[in-house]
């Protein structure tokens, strides 16, 4: 068998592998094989592109292999669980960039060559891979310098800003058609122009990033997830490479679908939240026209108490759960409960924590079983019938002002957690979460507020679980 047979063969082995991996990413139990899989996918993939081309010696290889390995496994042993959405945009914003500049080698390589011209189908493809390229470059810069507090987190909006991006946009189609034609703008060179493309694409991926509320960045984060696999499945046309048009083509639409999800499962639109400059400092305007409202609480000890004494209990995890890393204390109280005889389930909600999935793998990593976790759907007819529900660390997602038409999370599928015959909420304070707004769920009647970090409390609960 020649070389090519054999690259495509790898080829599409490599496509077999990307499928099956992303299939096994649709369960926490197979994510991380599915994963495994669809890393060994891209290598083969890379490495039977670079024999292919041959441009570079196995050494060589090897030492790009290295460096990627020793960087990947560092950033994922080093990198916390809630800084999880930067690194995703960094990444993301590697991606983008790649393209961008794969786009733009092609070009110029095209542009210096006197026997070839571009055509319209290369110009086009050119074209697709710079814009999108390039915003998701500079747009997941932005979202990286938000999510990691290097700039405000707030929505930055200024006067004009929707015209202004609408201008960049049209000067962007202005240039690229002129590119794609083998023309140029006014007195420019083709070369010129191009560049004078791709630096409008890089402030048009700025400014449709910065009006976003620091809080939804992880929505736009998989939007830009999405956007770097359209990028380079065009560079995959650019090129005339097969497997990654393929391989960007599933990116884009797991990205997409990704997106999707999430705005279905927080009831809002894609539009709205690129459009809607929402977050910011709405929270505070929201519980400073609430009335005075007083919330009882409890200490560890009548906590423990409480549960010890419980048939059923539900635990629901959040955000603040991620934040304090409580998950390793809170399986150790609730196997204290469950050596006591106690149904200990876990509630999932789709959004809860910051990004998807975030609740499952944060268990996980405590060896929660997975056959106690459960969906929205699964368990919540149960809370009513349910002695003590533990909201751990989460907010929005059991705020009953989500059935109030006029809150600005109306419809937002909730936990029912306010249905339980007692409720302890674990939290530092009264504080909003994401979404900014007062919970009424803090000051119910069948409502305890245990205000400490989630970890330091499923310590002391521990202590109290087994006095008790
Ligand atoms: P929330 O953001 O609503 O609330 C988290 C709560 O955790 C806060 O109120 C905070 O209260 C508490 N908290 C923070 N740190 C600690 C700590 N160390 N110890 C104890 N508590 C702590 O989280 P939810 O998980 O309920 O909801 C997720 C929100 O994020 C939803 O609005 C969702 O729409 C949004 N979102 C989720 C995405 C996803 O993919 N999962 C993506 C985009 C948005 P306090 O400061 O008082 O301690």
């Amino acid at each position: 068998m020649n070389l090519t047979v054999w690259v495509e063969l790898t080829y599409l082995v490599s496509a077999v592998l990307f499928v099956v991996g992303l299939k096994r990413m649709q369960s926490p139990a197979t994510a991380r094989n599915g994963n495994a899989l669809a890393a060994s996918a891209m290598l083969l993939a890379i490495i039977a592109t670079l024999v292919d081309i041959d441009v570079l010696g196995w050494t060589d290889i090897l030492i790009g292999v290295t460096a990627g390995a020793v960087i990947g496994s560092l950033s994922a042993r080093l990198v916390q669980m809630t800084a999880m959405p930067q690194m995703v945009g960094i990444f993301n914003g590697s991606g983008g960039g790649a393209s961008a500049v794969v786009a733009g080698a092609e070009f110029v390589r095209i542009n210096q060559a006197a026997a070839e011209s571009l055509d319209l189908f290369g110009g086009v493809t050119i074209g697709i891979s710079m814009l999108i390229g390039a915003v998701t470059l500079s747009g997941s810069l932005v979202a990286f310098a938000k999510l990691q507090g290097l700039m405000t987190g707030n929505p930055v909006v200024f006067p004009l800003q929707k015209v202004v991006s609408a201008l960049i946009f049209l000067a962007i189609l202005v240039c690229g058609v002129l590119v794609a034609v083998g023309g140029g703008v006014a007195g420019l060179s083709p070369l010129a122009t191009f560049v004078l493309f791709s630096a409008l694409a890089l402030a048009l991926g700025v400014l449709l990033v910065i009006p976003i509320g620091g809080a939804d960045m992880p929505v736009v984060i998989s939007l830009l997830n999405s956007y770097s696999g359209v990028a380079a499945s065009a560079a995959g046309f650019v090129v005339g490479n097969m497997v990654l048009i393929l391989s960007g083509a599933l990116v884009g639409a797991a990205g997409l679908i990704l997106t999707m999800i999430m705005c279905r499962a927080m009831n809002r639109s894609l539009g709205n939240v690129i459009f809607g400059a929402f977050g910011g400092d709405q929270g505070a305007a929201a519980l400073a026209t609430g009335e005075k409202k007083t919330a009882r609480s409890v200490d560890a000890e009548q906590a423990a108490l409480l549960l010890a004494y419980a048939q059923n209990v539900i635990i629901v995890p959040g955000y603040g759960l991620a934040v304090a890393q409580a998950q390793h204390e809170l399986r150790k109280a609730m196997d204290l409960l469950e050596e006591r005889g106690v149904n200990v389930r876990y509630a999932i909600h789709p959004v809860a924590g910051r990004m998807p999935g975030h609740m499952n793998v944060l268990l996980a990593e405590a060896d929660v079983s997975y056959d106690k976790l459960f969906d929205l759907d699964e368990i919540n007819d149960d809370f009513s019938r349910t002695d003590v529900v533990v909201v751990v660390g989460a907010n929005d997602v059991v705020n009953p002002e989500a059935r109030n038409p006029q809150s600005i999370i109306a419809g937002m599928p909730i936990l029912d957690v306010d249905m339980a015959r007692n409720v302890i909420v674990v939290k530092r304070s009264l504080s909003p979460g994401f979404a900014g707004i007062d919970n009424p769920l803090f000051y119910l009647d069948n409502s305890m507020m245990f205000f400490a970090d989630a970890r330091q409390a499923m310590t002391d609960l521990v202590k109290e679980i087994r006095e008790a």
